[in-house]
């Protein structure tokens, strides 16, 4: 395996004009009360594949300059006429699938493996990332479709999942009327947001993004914490 050589940045694409429309259409779809970049991920209401307009293609030939002439960045094949091979989203950016199986472990990516199976995806997928130039990496076809997808395998839990499945519960527990409920809510977005905790940068943002806790912040909730209201 080689090391995956981006193309560097070019010059003007932090303020290309077509790049940020397309990153503010997708974040006004997903997150339409949050800054651009957004301050963290939320919960997608609806969104989709069709509606992330393709501004990265145009960048297609400096991808494949970069990457040893056109290889693969994942399986190192040299793409040819036959199959031109895309710049795809290394991290997905509108759904994540996650196998449920091993695969059969072929070597070469010939065809689409049908042998695994996946869990419903999971969405959104990495939206904020779409238009990032860190993100965009060149592959085959096999690879981009078939094999790869939107697949992004993670070691540890998805964190910015499972705090928005927390963070969903936190209404929920409002409009109950339930105390322990409540705190044992903040109690957990507590835990993911000390500073000590592993993403608690991350989790931080997303507390303060959230609009399911009405403007209460992750440092309001460590407050309470830290005062002991959350027992
Ligand atoms: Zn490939």
């Amino acid at each position: 395996m080689i090391a995956y050589v981006r193309p560097p940045e070019p010059a003007g694409f932090a303020t290309d004009a077509a790049r940020l429309a397309a990153a503010k259409a997708v974040r006004d779809k997903v997150a339409p009360t949050q800054p651009l970049p957004p301050a963290a991920p939320m919960p997608a209401q609806s969104v989709g594949s069709d509606d992330f307009k393709d501004v990265w293609g145009i960048h297609k030939r400096a991808f494949i300059d970069a990457q040893g002439r056109g290889k693969c960045g994942y399986c190192e094949v040299r793409v040819t006429a036959s199959s031109p091979g895309d710049v795809e989203h290394y991290r997905p950016k509108a759904e994540l699938k996650e196998a449920s199986d091993q695969g059969t472990r072929k070597a070469t990516p010939r065809r689409r493996d049908r042998t695994r199976k996946y869990r419903p995806p999971l969405k959104p997928g990495y939206w904020w990332l779409a238009y990032e130039w860190d993100n965009w990496l060149f592959a085959c076809t096999h690879c981009n479709s078939a094999w790869k997808g939107n697949q992004f395998p993670v070691a540890m839990p998805r964190v910015a999942q499972s705090l928005l499945r927390t963070l969903a519960d936190f209404p929920a527990a409002v409009a109950e009327g339930s105390a322990a409920f409540q705190k044992s809510v903040l109690r957990r977005l507590a835990e993911a947001c000390r500073p000590e905790a592993q993403f608690a940068g991350m989790c931080r943002r997303l507390v303060d993004a959230a609009p399911e806790l009405g403007g209460l912040t992750a440092k309001n909730i460590l407050d309470l914490d830290a005062q002991g209201k959350l027992a």
